[in-house]
């Protein structure tokens, strides 16, 4: 697996261009990441092509990476050159996807500027794009070149991308973490160390992925809070005024996931109470209604984790511990968001 290091750009980028000898490299960024973090390296790379698309999850899609692919073709890429994604888990994803196809595969290397991306999208090899309405449904597994990971650009990021971010992290500490989880719960959530945090976190990913790298069994408890969470993201994807931003869809994921688990008995009430406790207080309350309820549970059909049309969790067994392939049903569904709702 790629390694992840965690460190100014100013050191970790010349070091990684200097051991490689890449006959091209293209840097991807969108709107925002052009204006806040390209200036930061543009001065530490060689010539170099730039794309730039728009900001936004609307952009990951199949006609995006065909831009991508052209502005790679128009500059005479060859394999050996390398695309640097500069940007949050969209452009970490699509470029990567563009990258680990284009000529059947160039080096990449994820340059995170999000949270979510930093703690997350950038590590474990995942890459792709929505496709009809669905999220991440078409897709490669492929290890980036390198990760390099520089905490310097969360200072540009807005609360509530810091937030949606931060719901990654949470997730970390409850399956993998139960003191950490019993840390951060306790502490003011406007007070955190992002740097540290974020080694932290990067730590409990690899350590899974490294086990399972494409997903055949441990790697699924990193998917606890997404079969409900991306359901929600997905159903609310084409309403601009209710939209929920990642994390905070697996906010709702978390809350409802650890009802199930205590429904069958995998979790004490304590530790339901404590998480939904908690995930309330730093997110509120996403206000599904009862409209909500049925195009959600069908979205939930097309979890990549289903085996046929049975519908498999990642459900907690106790704090730090999570158990996968739990079968679930839509009552129990349809029970966990009606409990949500209040
Ligand atoms: P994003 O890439 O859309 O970034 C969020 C917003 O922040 C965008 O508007 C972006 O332009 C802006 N931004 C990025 N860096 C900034 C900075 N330093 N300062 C100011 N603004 C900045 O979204 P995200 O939350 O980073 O990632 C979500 C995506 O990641 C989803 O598509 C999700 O499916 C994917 N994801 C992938 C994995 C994986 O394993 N591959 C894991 C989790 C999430
Ligand atoms: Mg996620």
């Amino acid at each position: 697996m790629s390694t992840v290091t965690i460190a100014p750009l100013a050191e970790s980028l010349p070091a990684f261009l200097d051991s490689n000898d890449f006959s091209a490299v293209a840097v991807i960024v969108d709107n925002h990441t052009f204006k806040f973090c390209y200036p930061e390296i543009k001065g530490l790379l060689p010539k170099h092509t730039l794309v730039r698309i728009k900001a936004g999850e609307e952009q990951k899609h199949l006609a995006t990476c065909e831009l991508i692919w052209d502005a790679l073709t128009r500059a005479n890429f060859d394999r050996h050159a390398l695309v640097l994604n500069l940007g949050g888990g969209v452009i970490g994803d699509m470029g990567g996807f563009c990258a680990a196809t284009y000529k059947r595969g160039i080096a990449f290397a994820q340059l995170p500027t999000t949270l979510l991306s930093q703690v997350d999208a950038s590590v474990g090899g995942k890459l792709g794009v929505d496709f009809n309405g669905l999220k991440n449904h078409i897709g490669v597994f492929q290890q980036p070149n390198a990760v390099l990971v520089d905490p310097a650009f969360l200072t540009t990021l807005s609360e509530r991308e810091l937030r949606s971010g931060f719901a990654e992290i949470i997730k970390h500490c409850l399956i993998a973490d139960a003191a950490m989880w019993e840390q951060i719960r306790r502490r003011d959530p406007d007070e955190q160390d992002w740097s540290a945090l974020v080694a932290h976190s990067v730590a409990i990913k690899q350590n899974i992925v490294a086990q399972d790298p494409t997903e055949k069994g441990l790697r699924k408890i990193l998917n606890f809070g997404h079969t409900l969470g991306h359901a929600v993201e997905t159903h609310f994807l084409s309403q601009p005024r209710k939209r929920l931003l990642h994390g905070e869809a697996i906010a709702v994921g978390m809350v409802t996931e650890a009802f199930i688990a205590h429904e069958k008995k995998m979790i004490d009430e304590v530790l339901l109470t404590q998480i939904e406790e908690y995930v309330f207080a730093v997110y509120g309350n996403a206000r599904l209604t009862e409209a909500d309820v049925e195009p959600v549970l069908a979205l939930t059909l097309q979890d990549k984790k289903n085996r046929g049309r049975e519908v498999r969790m990642s459900l907690l067994d106790g704090p730090g511990h999570c158990a996968f392939d739990v079968p679930v049903t839509t009552a129990e569904m349809r029970r966990a968001l009606a409990y949500y709702n209040g």
